[in-house]
């Protein structure tokens, strides 16, 4: 078992990561005893992992099971209309705690649903998929989809506690476990060399991968994240440096309207992409470069860039929340381990990336 403390004074809450942390709950959440519980979860997820967490919870407090449909497009307004009006037909007051068991859709969806309840419940975040245990339920950034733009409507919102069962990820399908290692390998290229190595290390498209690894692999990126979150809570500036690999990767997300890539996927040709920038411009040495974009190409093949519209993924990027003027911020990196934030990145040189990328596709 590994604890990693996220340090916000009175906002603090420790993650908990382990090989069976589910066992752990009636332990780790004494604090909550004698407390109602409303078990937010998804319908998939629950049939897989919801008895077993049910049974570590009710030694806590009396559950009520609250059950959404699986899916991105239900990370909507009208789903937390109707998660909050189950908290208020069970009577939940402000002493009432929202378990969220899920990946990253309930996650901020449970966590929203608890921001905005009686000006804010707290919550708790039991992450099942890997994106969800490195990256969403980390942070506090909750909400949903607005159907102009994604997590339009949100707050922050920080968990009490964060419990990472790992071995939720055994029913996890392959690709979503995938999707999930490239932002680990991301926080490793962010602030954490051994973490890179461990990954670079790790199976190809970790087919077979073991457990101790995952756990170390997992709260690796977790302690990046926390670091990052502590000293930049509410993304004054510092924070942008965990979008490495995301502005060219929403641009291809956004251009293939959410359908061709998995989030992960999107983000590993973005590190691919913001790599090679950083060579361009002599930031990143060429062995470095190859080192990286080895590392990302060993999480397996990603579906491809080349037929993509170049003019329509610049159109996306001029559309990015962050842009100004025109141009987006780059993180690009200058070793393993280290990134910097540039705004001098041309749309000259975007289509000069894209095409190396589309050059690397197998
Ligand atoms: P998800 O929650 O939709 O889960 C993906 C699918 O896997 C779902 O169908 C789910 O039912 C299923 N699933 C979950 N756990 C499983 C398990 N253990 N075994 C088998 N199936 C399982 O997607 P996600 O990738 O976890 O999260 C994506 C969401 O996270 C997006 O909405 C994104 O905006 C959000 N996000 C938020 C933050 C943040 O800081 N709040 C950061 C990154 C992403
Ligand atoms: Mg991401």
């Amino acid at each position: 078992m590994i604890e990693i403390p996220v340090d916000l004074g009175e906002r603090s809450y420790p993650i908990v990561i382990g090989e069976d942390a589910t066992r752990l709950i009636p332990e780790r959440l004494a604090a909550f005893s004698g407390r109602p519980i409303a078990l937010v979860a998804d319908r998939k997820v629950h049939k897989l992992h919801g008895a077993r967490v049910e049974r570590a919870l009710k030694s806590t407090g009396r559950v009520t099971r609250i059950l959404v449909p699986p899916g991105e497009r239900y990370k909507t307004r009208a789903t937390v209309d109707r998660l909050q009006d189950e908290l208020l037909r069970a009577g939940f007051g402000r002493d009432g705690v929202v378990v969220a068991l899920g990946g990253g859709v309930v996650g901020d969806m449970a966590g929203y649903a608890a921001a905005t309840y009686m000006r804010g419940i707290d919550w708790i975040g039991l992450p099942t998929t890997l994106l969800s245990m490195v990256d969403s339920s980390i942070g506090g950034k909750v909400g949903v989809n607005h159907p102009k733009a994604k997590n339009l409507i949100g707050a922050f919102h920080q968990p009490r506690a964060v419990i990472i069962d790992v071995a939720h990820l055994e029913t996890l399908p392959e690709r979503e476990l995938r999707s999930g290692a490239y932002e680990i390998l991301k926080c490793g290229i962010i602030g954490d060399p051994p973490l890179f190595d461990l990954l670079r290390a790790a199976p190809p498209e970790l087919i077979g991968w073991d457990r101790a690894a995952m756990v170390k692999a997992v709260a690796g990126a977790c302690r990046i994240k926390a670091d990052v979150v502590r000293r930049d809570e509410k993304e004054g500036g510092l924070r942008r440096v965990l979008n490495l690999g995301h502005t060219l990767g929403h641009a291809l997300e956004s251009a293939t309207g959410y359908r061709r890539f998995t989030h992960g996927e999107a983000v590993g040709w973005g590190m691919v992409g913001a790599a090679w920038l950083a060579q361009r411009k002599a930031l990143l040495g060429s062995d470095v470069y190859e080192t990286m974009v080895g590392a990302v190409d060993r999480l397996g093949p990603r579906p491809k860039v080349s037929d993509l519209s170049v003019d329509k993924i610049l159109a996306a990027l001029r559309h990015d929340k962050k842009a100004k003027q025109g141009r987006v911020p780059f993180v690009l990196p200058t070793r393993v381990g280290e990134v910097v934030v540039r705004p001098d990145v041309d749309p000259p040189e975007i289509r000069l990336a894209l095409k190396a990328m589309a050059q690397r596709e197998r």
